[in-house]
């Protein structure tokens, strides 16, 4: 079964209304390919707003972390049930900002990426190395830690789309070039395989995420493992739809 094309949008802590009106009308109005699924991922202060506005059938809304917990005494947090109460259907989980500045390690990764399933919301699941590591050939050692945490709590992928995101891509303006991606999901896929099966390892969507924008996006086109992409800063702008398009 081909896997369908999807395309994240993380907002990060970024955007107003005006803003965030501005680029779902800008997706309203699009001519978008039937086939795809775009998942644009507000502040959290703006999925309400988010999804009343979006009107294509294509786009959904996810936000960008959740907690382990749906309620209760923690201050400052995230409710996957409150999420999902606004129409939200996905959530990034493990993205390396949340991993470095607020200390996420695999586990906690792992445990949230549990909770947000078992209570109804996709997970977009981010992995990838610094450059640190990626200098010291150990790469594909570090995405298979990041993933056996999770594969220990989630027996059931089918909700779970998987972002590859090099850290030192993210916001550098130096994506990965295809062939180095193609050969990382590649990889990432293979171990899937080992631990779930080829089958259920061929329906994961793997993403490929770090400065990928309108111009970039199109030579991965003919990259077999790569299924989407997850879209930081350019997602705010008009090139973003040229990244959605990028397939047709
Ligand atoms: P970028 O961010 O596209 O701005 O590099 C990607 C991400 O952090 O998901």
């Amino acid at each position: 079964m081909a896997r369908t094309f999807f395309v994240g949008g993380n907002f990060k802590l970024n955007g107003n209304k005006k803003s965030i009106k501005e680029i779902v009308e800008r997706l309203n109005n699009a001519s978008l390919p039937e086939n795809v699924e775009v998942v644009i991922c507000p502040p959290a202060a703006y999925l309400d707003y988010a999804v009343s506005l979006v009107n294509k059938k294509q786009v959904t809304v996810g936000a960008q972390n959740t907690y382990l917990k749906a309620s209760g005494a923690y201050t400052g947090e995230n409710s996957v049930d409150q999420v999902k109460d606004t129409g939200a259907k996905w959530v990034i989980l493990g993205h390396s900002e949340r991993r470095s500045y607020f200390h996420e390690d695999d586990k906690t990764v792992a445990d949230k990426t549990k909770f947000a399933l078992d209570n109804g919301v996709g997970v977009i699941l981010c992995i990838g190395e610094t450059l640190e590591e990626k200098k010291a050939g150990i790469t594909l050692e570090v995405v298979e830690r990041q993933l056996t945490a999770v594969l220990a709590e989630v027996k059931d992928w089918t909700n779970v789309v998987i972002a590859y995101e090099p850290v030192w891509a993210i916001g550098s303006g130096l994506a990965a070039t295809p062939e180095d991606a193609q050969e990382i999901h590649a990889s990432i896929r293979k171990f899937l395989a080992s631990k779930l099966g080829q089958a259920t390892a061929d329906q994961i969507r793997i993403l490929y995420g770090g400065s990928a924008n309108g111009s970039n996006a199109v030579t991965f086109k003919d990259k077999a493992d790569v299924d989407g992409f997850l879209v930081g800063g350019a997602s705010l702008k008009p090139e973003f739809v040229d990244i959605i398009n990028s397939r047709n």
